[in-house]
Formats: C-alpha cells, sequence, structure tokens
C-alpha cells in the first residue's frame, strides 16, 4: 500500500465502530475488504468514496484490500473499462492486496448452484420473465409458487446442466433460489441465481453461455475471498436477506471457507447537478455531449485528474463527506471548496489575461522595461518565491476590467479613474481608443510615479487592483472554462440527463500568461490571480501552444453564462 499511515484514514464512523466491535477495540486482525465494480464504465467521484472507505478501513486495520471486478455482465462490460479502474485507483493512491474478477469463479460457483440444487434449495423455473413478476404478488399480495418450483433434484440438475450446455435460448430458464415467496422481503421470493445469457465475455468468451445474477454473485465472491466486512450502498439492504440464506447454506461447501462474511450497507455519494451512474454517464459519451469519460466537466476521476484536481483533493473530500446509515445529497460547491482548499498551498500565483484589451501606458517610453518583483504566494501561504516581471509600455488586460460607462460599485478602471497594477504603479485612464463600431481597441493610461508600493502622493488613491501581462514578453494561451455540466440541480429526474445539461458548461478563451512559467513542469498548477485555478491540459496543451484548463474558480460565486471568469 502507498500511504504512510500516521492517523486512521478513515475517520471514525458506524462501520468502523462494528470492526472495532468484531476486532474487540485492536486496531489489527483480520479486516478484509473489497471495492467490487462492475467494468461497465469508468470510475466517478461515487467510487472515489467506496474506494476511500474500503482501502482506507484496510490500511487502518492492517488488513487487505481486493480490487474485484464484478464481471457478470458479458453484455455491458469490456476490458477498457478494467483498465480505467485500475489506472484511476493508482492515480487515488491505493494499491489492491489483490486483483479479481468474479469471471475467476465461473467454474465453482457453478458448482455452488448445482450444490444448492441438491440441497433442494434452488430450482430451475420456465415460466418466463413477465409471468414470474406476476406470480412474485404484490406488497399486498403474497407470491405464489411457480408450476416448476417443485421439480425433482435430478430434474432441476439435467436442466441446469443444458442451460449451461448452450441447450436453450436466452431467458428460456433460470435457475432460482427456493426460499420464501410470502416473505414481505421481495427479495427473498424466490430470487433468480443464473439467467441463460448467449453473449461473448471478455476475459472467459463464449466458454459460458449462463451467468449468475448479482445476488447469487456477490456473496460467493465474499466467500471465496475471505472478505470479513463486506460495504455496498443502501440500495442493497433487502439484498442482505439472500446475501446471508446464501452463505448459510454454502460456507464449509464446495471448496468455499467457513468464516461468514457480513454486508453492511452505508450511504451512496450524490452531489446536486450531477449524474453519477455509469450507465448514465456512458450515455452522455456515446451521444457526444461530452468530450468523453475524461471530459474535464465529467464526474468521473479521469475527468476531475484532466481538469487537474489532485487525488489528494478526491480523498479529502471523501472524508469530508463521511460515511453515514442515510441518503443524502452533496452540493458540489463543497467539492470546489475542497479542491481549492488542496491546491492553495500548491499553486503559485501568476497572471494570465483571458479576454484581453491593450493597455498603452502613454507617459512611459515604447522601450521602457520596469522591472517589478511578483511574490508567487500570497502571505497567509507559508512559502517563498517571487519573479520578476518586465512591466513595459504596453500591457494587456482583461477587457472588462475597463468600462467607460461603469455599473454602480465598479472597482475597476473607468475614464479619469485610477487603479493599481498588481505589484506595480497606479494607473490613471485618459482614453479609450475604438473602432468604427466602438469596440474599445485601446486604453491610454498614464503611470503615476513613485506609486510603486505607495498610495498617489495626491492622496487620491486607486479604486481597485487589476492583474496584467506585458504585451511584449506575454505567451499566448487557450483557456478552457468549465462550469458543472447540469442546469439542473437534480438531472437524475430527467429520463434523459441530455436534456437537462446547462449550455455554457464549456467557454473557450484566447489570451496571454505571463511569460515566467515557461520551463515550468507540463504538470504545474496555478492560480491565475482573481481568475482561479488552472494547469495546463494533459492531452492538448503544447508548449507552442499552452491550452490551460480552469480546475476551480476562486470563489463560490455561481451565475449561469459563459462568461464567468
Ligand atoms: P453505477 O450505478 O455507477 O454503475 P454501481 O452501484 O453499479 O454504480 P459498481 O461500479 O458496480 O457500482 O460498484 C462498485 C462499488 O462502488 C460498489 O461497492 C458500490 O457500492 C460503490 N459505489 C458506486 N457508486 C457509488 C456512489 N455513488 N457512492 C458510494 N459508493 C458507490
Ligand atoms: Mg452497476
Amino acid at each position: 500500500m502507498v500511504l504512510a499511515v500516521t492517523a486512521r484514514l478513515v475517520r471514525p464512523n458506524f462501520i468502523t465502530e462494528i470492526i472495532d466491535r468484531d476486532l474487540g477495540g485492536e486496531l489489527s486482525g483480520v479486516v478484509r475488504t473489497r471495492f467490487p465494480p462492475e467494468p461497465n464504465g469508468y470510475p466517478h467521484i461515487g467510487h472515489a468514496k467506496s474506494i476511500c472507505l474500503n482501502f482506507g478501513l484496510a490500511l487502518d486495520y492492517r488488513g487487505e484490500c481486493n480490487l474485484r471486478f464484478d464481471d457478470t455482465n458479458p453484455e455491458t462490460e469490456s476490458q477498457e473499462y478494467v483498465e480505467a479502474f485500475l489506472r484511476d485507483l493508482d492515480w487515488l493512491g491505493f494499491a489492491p492486496s489483490r486483483v479479481r474478477f468474479a469471471s475467476d469463479y465461473f467454474d465453482q460457483m457453478y458448482l455452488c448452484a448445482a450444490e444448492l440444487i441438491r440441497q433442494g434449495a434452488a430450482y430451475v423455473d420456465s415460466v418466463g420473465e413477465e409471468e414470474m413478476r406476476r406470480l412474485r404478488g404484490t406488497v399486498t399480495v403474497l407470491g405464489s409458487p411457480s408450476p416448476f418450483r417443485d421439480r425433482s433434484v435430478a430434474e432441476n440438475l439435467a436442466l441446469f446442466a443444458d442451460m449451461a450446455a448452450g441447450r436453450f435460448g436466452d431467458g428460456e430458464h433460470v435457475l432460482r433460489a427456493k426460499i420464501d415467496l410470502g416473505s414481505p422481503n421481495f427479495k427473498l421470493r424466490d430470487p433468480v441465481l443464473y439467467r441463460i445469457v448467449h453473449a461473448t465475455h471478455y476475459r472467459t468468451g463464449d466458454r459460458w453461455c449462463i451467468y449468475p445474477m448479482y445476488d447469487f454473485a456477490h456473496p460467493l465472491e465474499d466467500l471465496i475471498e475471505g472478505v470479513t466486512h463486506s460495504l455496498c450502498t443502501l440500495e442493497f439492504e433487502n439484498n442482505r436477506a439472500v446475501y446471508d440464506w446464501l452463505v448459510e447454506r454454502l460456507r464449509g461447501r464446495c471448496g468455499l471457507p467457513e468464516r461468514r462474511p457480513r454486508q453492511y450497507e452505508f450511504a451512496r455519494l450524490s452531489m446536486d447537478y450531477t449524474v453519477m451512474s455509469k450507465r448514465k454517464l456512458l450515455r452522455l459519451v456515446q451521444e457526444g455531449e461530452v468530450q468523453g469519460w475524461d471530459d474535464p466537466r465529467m464526474p468521473t476521476l479521469s475527468g476531475l485528474r484532466r481538469r487537474g484536481v489532485r487525488p489528494e483533493a478526491v480523498r479529502s473530500f471523501a472524508d469530508r463527506v463521511g460515511v453515514d446509515r442515510a441518503n443524502s445529497r452533496v452540493e458540489l460547491s463543497l467539492l470546489d471548496a475542497v479542491i481549492r482548499d488542496d491546491l492553495n498551498a500548491e499553486a503559485p500565483r501568476v497572471m494570465a489575461v483571458l479576454r484581453p484589451v491593450k493597455l498603452v501606458l502613454s507617459n512611459l517610453p515604447a522601450s521602457s522595461e520596469v522591472p517589478v518583483q511578483a511574490p508567487y504566494w500570497p502571505r497567509d501561504v507559508p512559502r517563498q518565491g517571487s519573479r520578476t516581471l518586465p512591466l513595459g509600455r504596453e500591457l494587456w488586460i482583461e477587457a472588462d476590467d475597463f468600462s467607460e460607462d461603469p455599473p454602480k460599485g465598479f472597482r475597476r478602471l473607468r475614464l479619469g479613474g485610477r487603479v493599481r497594477l498588481r505589484y506595480a504603479y497606479v494607473i490613471e485612464a485618459e482614453r479609450a481608443v475604438k473602432d468604427a463600431s466602438g469596440r474599445v481597441l485601446e486604453i491610454h493610461a498614464r503611470v503615476l510615479p513613485e506609486t510603486l508600493g505607495s498610495d498617489p502622493a495626491d492622496g487620491v488613491r486607486p479604486q481597485g487592483v487589476i492583474h496584467w501581462v506585458p504585451v511584449r514578453e506575454a505567451l499566448p494561451a487557450e483557456f478552457r472554462l468549465y462550469d458543472r455540466l447540469f442546469a439542473v440541480p437534480d438531472p437524475d429526474a430527467a429520463d434523459d440527463p441530455a436534456t437537462a445539461l446547462n449550455p455554457s458548461s464549456r467557454a473557450v478563451a484566447q489570451g496571454y500568461i505571463e511569460p515566467s512559467v515557461q520551463g515550468d513542469a507540463p504538470d504545474q498548477r496555478y492560480q491565475f490571480e482573481r481568475l482561479g485555478y488552472f494547469w495546463p491540459d494533459p492531452e492538448d496543451s503544447r508548449p507552442d501552444r499552452r491550452i490551460y484548463n480552469r480546475i476551480v474558480p476562486l470563489k463560490d460565486s455561481y451565475r449561469p453564462g459563459p462568461g464567468r471568469i
């Protein structure tokens, strides 16, 4: 495991209480967890919650945590998704004790199913899906038996073998557990254990045409791997009864260990303005609504990584969210706040101008180049360092830092008004040069001498501070400004998430960045003063064509629209 354990990684919660009780309060003993994704999509931040919990517990209790691919649906799974989970788990900083696949256990699972049949605890049903649903009853109507429920063991064994041998088409038969059709818990009304699917599995190919259902596969996988605490999300609460029923019938048999794994449920992470299901995310990818699984607007770990979020921030977010027994929705702004906290002491402050307009300092000679010292860090960050910026006669400033007709409270540059250029002089705007359409091409301003580090001698103070980059040395750059992907707080409520998309979740600006970034590491993150945290896009940015992704804006001041910079 990669992380040094200095304190507990997982904040005390109801699961650590259970484990402490199981272990008699000792920080040792056998704790075996697993993280069991289905490889049918890319990992997202909800998975990160489960990863931090399962791997964190294994580290805290000096136990083990397997990465287990729950690959029992051949139609939707692939090696590409397996690799995405391996990559993102590694990026998050966790190393699995073992990597396992449910498909490795198909032979053993088949034997276990036959064992259940021999116990008279499973039967082949042939009524078809619709009839089976009808027979299962409702909340008020008890389930009733299928006419096939009392097939003999021999007949069941033969039919099950024929199912596996490919003698039937999809859906012709299923294997069901014989539990309790009168149970108020629907899951116990003879759940399906195996179904026929003629599809090529990405690992086992055409070896199988029957596949175990989640309810059957999961407890067996846990038994096989010696899992002690099997943590899943709350929607599986009712499945626990099936889990326990199967564990009781099969532990110590068919080569399975005696030791009983236990299932515990915790709240799933859900966030506003976000969809988290892999199925829905896949749809966005397939329909071209985003530019891939790693689109920086996606809640996937690859998307967050590409945007520039550090794994430390994701782990810290999981910690902040905590582990609870009640579902709730976390605000996206909490994630932003955690990302900002993480970057504050990591990202040096530099200046970039995203929507440039030229500022001409009319009382400086054309050749003038005043060296100004600009610290990389604010005073409250305990880090040192600065660079020298050449202040020439021509600078780029943000177009919206100047207004001829400023709204009330405008604290930037206006004609006749004063601002301080960050780390440099106070200036006073004299005139604007415009094209025929009235668009401002240049702003001419005069530098007030002797204002480096002090207020103007006449006592008229600047109205604000604006950032700038020198025209002569500026490096051209593209800036990709990402915003929340969805326009509505609960996009899951929409049948098609594509209808709830935020039309301005991505804007691109062409501007300039100060020359000091030349030669920096390709993964250097920055705070662009007054604008937000950025880093070079790892796919598209080149030394001669810089492209920066906005990781997160500076503070939470959400306003819809592409202009939020
Ligand atoms: P999805 O609906 O996104 O496909 P899933 O629940 O089917 O998710 P898997 O990828 O099959 O998830 O499961 C991997 C593990 O991650 C499971 O143990 C599951 O409980 C956990 N997990 C998945 N989504 C979340 C979430 N939003 N919050 C917490 N844990 C999650
Ligand atoms: Mg799933």
